[in-house]
């Protein structure tokens, strides 16, 4: 398989450390509010990488983080701090908040058919990790305590800029024009690996550590989980571009400083989404979201398609034209499945043989997917294909599309149904009486049933998980 690696810049072979397994960490979201659909084009494409490698006969071991704590707005320890942010919005704990984002994106992900990594990891739940890495670099002075705050020295890192390629001299010229600049910090560029003085008194995250009570940075935190769940080699790390400046230079940069080798060889980022106005921004009113997509009649996987139809690494700027467009498209495929006809019949071997070759083909090439629905349309076009080889090579191809081009939506056996309803009423009235044991048992009882329940201004909402 072909995949650019932003490391060496171009298009390499992909050979992971050990044969046919695949390490693969991917940057998780920062729960602070909802997911926009650029975020979200991001981790499809990820989905789409791990489900390609898995086509291609990989074993993939994938891990994410969950940001709840440690995220200030700027990616360089500058602005407020994001959980904060939220917390003031809304008027509730940091931990309400990463508690409701954190079950808003896997819901989001779900409608977008993208698979849940094998291992997700809160940010705030492996604090002894950060502590451990932190006091070895310490130790070996690529660290140092200022102001009560502990930074990294990017000076002691070997080829700091080795994944930008980035120019430190253009870098301070810009960093000059920066007014909030960090006073404690050696070099513009250190960024914090601890904070035990920070600007926000009202921090509800903090923990003790040899270094005082306070909170990691947010970059320690990806290193941090990482080494921890996939150990000292990664294959794979995956983010949005904007990632990659300083967020995944400075995990470079105390990862290898901490492990003392190289650590991960292939570094692999998307294009972002933009909107007609350029970046797309959570901070201005209303943004694009999947609920707001489905709340104006969209179906979600018309907004997959619509990303699949590009490749990751160009940009793609969302307009509702270009939308509709894919909608119309996406829903002209589906109901072009739904006419062929599911008898038994004899495959068409060779043909079928020679698509899924060129099928993986596509995947190889650094995960074309534009071309991947082409062999798709190929494939439903064909008259020397019958509807059975046809079906059959949707199916194979749509585990990795994720498209549900052949199954109907989701529709729910009406005994469950009425068992859910009962379920749920019983736990209403236990609420209402105050006993909170017993709608807890219920809730217990119904996640047993795979349907998680969620309690709404509008009553209570249930999900099939
Ligand atoms: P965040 O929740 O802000 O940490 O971002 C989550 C992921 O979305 C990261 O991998 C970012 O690189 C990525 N991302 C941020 N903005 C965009 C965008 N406009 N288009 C695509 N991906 C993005
Ligand atoms: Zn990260």
């Amino acid at each position: 398989m072909k995949l650019y690696n932003t490391l060496s810049k171009k298009i390499e072979e992909f050979v992971p450390h050990e044969k046919n397994e695949v390490k693969m960490y991917t940057c998780g979201p920062t729960v602070y509010h909802y997911a926009h659909i650029g975020n979200l084009r991001t981790y499809i494409f990820e989905d789409i990488l791990e489900k390609s490698l898995n086509y291609l006969g990989y074993n993939v071991k994938r891990v994410m983080n969950i940001t709840d704590v440690g995220h200030l707005q700027s990616d360089s320890d500058t602005g407020e701090d994001k959980m904060l942010l939220g917390a003031k919005r809304e008027n509730k704990t940091v931990y309400e908040i990463a508690d409701f984002y954190t079950n808003e994106f896997f819901s989001d992900i779900k409608k977008l058919n993208i698979k849940k990594p094998e291992i997700i990891s809160k940010a705030s739940e492996n604090i002894e990790e950060y502590i451990k890495i932190i006091q070895k670099l310490l130790d070996n002075n690529f660290a140092y305590k200022s102001g009560n705050n502990i930074y990294f020295d990017i000076s002691k890192a070997k080829d700091y800029y080795k994944l930008s390629g980035k120019n430190e001299e253009d870098l301070i010229i810009g960093a000059r024009e920066d007014v909030t600049h960090d006073e404690f910090k050696r070099n513009p560029f250190d960024f914090a690996l601890w904070f035990t003085k920070s600007k926000f008194e009202n921090q509800e995250m903090k923990w003790n550590s040899p270094f005082g009570v306070g909170y990691p940075g947010w970059h320690i935190e990806c290193s941090g989980i990482a080494i921890k769940y996939l150990g000292e080699y990664l294959d794979i790390h995956c983010g949005g571009i904007d990632n990659i400046f300083p967020h995944h230079s400075n995990e470079i940069a105390q990862s290898e400083a901490y492990l003392g080798h190289k650590w991960c060889n292939f570094w692999i980022h998307g294009e972002h989404l933009n909107d007609k106005s350029g970046k797309m921004s959570k901070s201005n009113g209303e943004f694009l979201t999947i609920s707001l997509l489905e709340k104006k009649g969209y179906n979600p996987l018309s907004y997959r398609f619509m990303c699949l139809q590009s490749h990751y690494r160009n940009q793609l700027v969302f307009s509702y034209d270009s939308l509709n467009l894919a909608s119309i498209s996406y829903d002209k495929l589906k109901n072009k499945i739904k006419s062929l006809k599911t008898n038994e019949d004899l495959l068409n071997k060779e043909l079928v043989e020679k698509y899924i070759q060129n099928f993986k083909e596509t995947l190889m090439d650094d995960l074309n997917t534009s071309n991947a629905l082409t062999v798709l349309f190929e494939v439903i076009k064909n008259p020397n294909l019958n509807d059975y080889s046809k079906l059959y090579l949707v199916n194979n191809f749509d585990k990795v599309l994720s498209l549900d081009l052949i199954n109907e939506e989701k529709s729910i056996d009406k005994d469950l149904l009425n068992k859910i309803n009962m379920l749920i009423e019983k736990r209403n009235v236990a609420k209402k009486e105050k006993n909170y044991e017993l709608a807890d048992k219920i809730r217990e009882e119904l996640l047993k049933m795979n349907v998680s329940i969620k309690d709404t201004r509008e009553g209570t909402i249930f999900e099939i998980i």
